[in-house]
């Protein structure tokens, strides 16, 4: 195939081989810049999408292309056999914006989460109680597609049809009640999102998470933390369990970490340092120089940026312009929610969000649907206050024109 070929013949070969479990929209994405991309035709989209929460500097960001040049011009990859100099400064950043004291890296979240499950069974494994490795998850949770971190997902469209996914048992998101009831001596970890990204941007009630740490300790299980989608930065701090002051037991970061390079994270407390000894758990490819530059970029760069404080200032613009696109199409949406730049405007019942979401695109405007029927907006943690703007007025219109 020449570089030159058209988009049109390229999407009827991406229709051809590759295996289709996708749903891809007729063109063919070339590059971007910031929060903009354009397809292969010139046709520019503002991406309110951001990759699923994963472009933090948007895209072709100078100082993370740079970073990621200059890594791969002196060593692309090692495996964990022998150190690596961003890897070690990119632990040591992650325990100090986390408060964990350990970090273990992978490839993405749902291996993130296989690392964080397994460090909780052999805890206690390791403490003489090998039965105890039930977990509590939560309805319309999230947690990745492996069959492990699929036992802890709380959706029937995720699971079914894959077999038994035993160990996890799943309550309603909010309900403290409902959590203490389904805690036993064999349970040892609650696992939960500050907000439940895909399950349709559910942020925790107040209260709710600080709840899940009592609960944890009185039964001496572990809380494990999936900031996976919400963390670095995209609630308007580090982590979002830091808006309620709770510290979890371990965390999972992946997504926005390396700015679209695939990295993930598991990190925990000086306590569970001990549990998975050389052997025990490991990953070709995890930690390797490339992603860890990547990820040091991201960090550096959300500092040298202010990246938090425009996320907190987008958020205020994002929530209110959705707050009023909710008053002014009443008849077709039914609520918003979320937190920093994790925000979703919530269709009613019986409107085609998947067909809102082409006519979106059509206009150029890229975002994805969370849950069946929210619109999620999850865009680069640098878009621009005009863009936020020109974003809502596309989808004020697109309501506008619905019948
Ligand atoms: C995306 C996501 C995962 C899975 O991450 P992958 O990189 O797709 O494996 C797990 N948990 C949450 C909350 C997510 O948003």
């Amino acid at each position: 195939m020449s570089k030159s070929a058209s988009e049109a013949d390229l999407v009827a070969l991406g229709g051809q081989f590759l295996y289709p479990n996708y749903r891809q929209p007729p063109f063919v994405i070339a590059r971007g810049k910031g929060s903009e991309l354009w397809d292969k035709s010139g046709k520019r989209y503002l991406d309110m999408h951001g990759g699923i929460a994963v472009s933090t500097l948007g895209h072709a960001h100078p100082k993370l292309v740079a970073a990621i040049a200059s890594q791969a011009a002196e060593v692309i990859h090692l495996s964990n056999y022998f150190y690596n100099e961003p890897n070690i400064r990119l632990a040591q950043r992650l325990c100090g914006l986390t408060g964990m004291a350990r970090a273990f890296f992978c490839n993405s979240g749902a291996e993130a989460m296989e690392g964080m499950l397994k460090l909780a069974r052999r805890h206690f494994f390791d403490k003489g109680q090998p039965d105890r490795y039930r977990v509590v998850a939560f309805d319309s949770s999230f947690h990745g597609r492996t069959l492990g971190a699929l036992a802890a997902t709380g959706q029937k469209k995720y699971r079914d049809g894959f077999g038994p996914l035993p160990g996890v048992t799943h309550v309603p998101y909010g309900d403290a009640g409902a959590v203490r009831a389904a805690m036993g001596p064999d349970v040892a970890a609650i696992l939960f999102e500050p907000i439940q990204g895909e399950g349709g941007v559910l942020p925790a009630p107040a209260g709710f998470i600080a709840e899940l740490r009592r609960i944890a300790d009185e039964h001496g299980a572990l809380l494990l933390a999936d900031e996976i989608q919400t963390g670095v930065g995209r609630t308007g701090k580090f982590l979002a369990v830091q808006h309620e002051g709770v510290v979890p037991d371990a965390l999972a970061l992946a997504k926005g970490l390396a700015g679209g390079v695939p990295i993930g994270a598991m990190l925990c407390k000086a306590e569970l340092q001990g549990v998975l000894p050389p052997g025990s758990h490991g990953s070709t490819f995890g930690g390797n120089p490339l992603a860890s530059a990547a990820a040091l970029a991201v960090l550096d760069t959300i500092e040298a940026e202010a990246i938090i404080d425009n996320v907190n200032a987008r958020a205020v613009e994002l929530s209110q312009g959705l707050a009023e696109l909710a008053r002014k199409h009443e008849r077709l949406v039914a609520t918003w929610r979320g937190m920093g730049l994790l925000q979703a405007l919530v269709l009613r019942d019986g409107i085609d969000a998947r067909g809102v979401l082409e006519k979106l695109r059509e206009a150029g405007l890229l975002i994805s649907l969370a849950g069946a029927s929210g619109l999620r907006f999850s865009p680069p943690l640098v878009i621009r206050k005009e863009e936020v703007a020109e974003a809502l007025a596309i989808v004020d219109r697109i309501l506008l024109g619905l019948p």
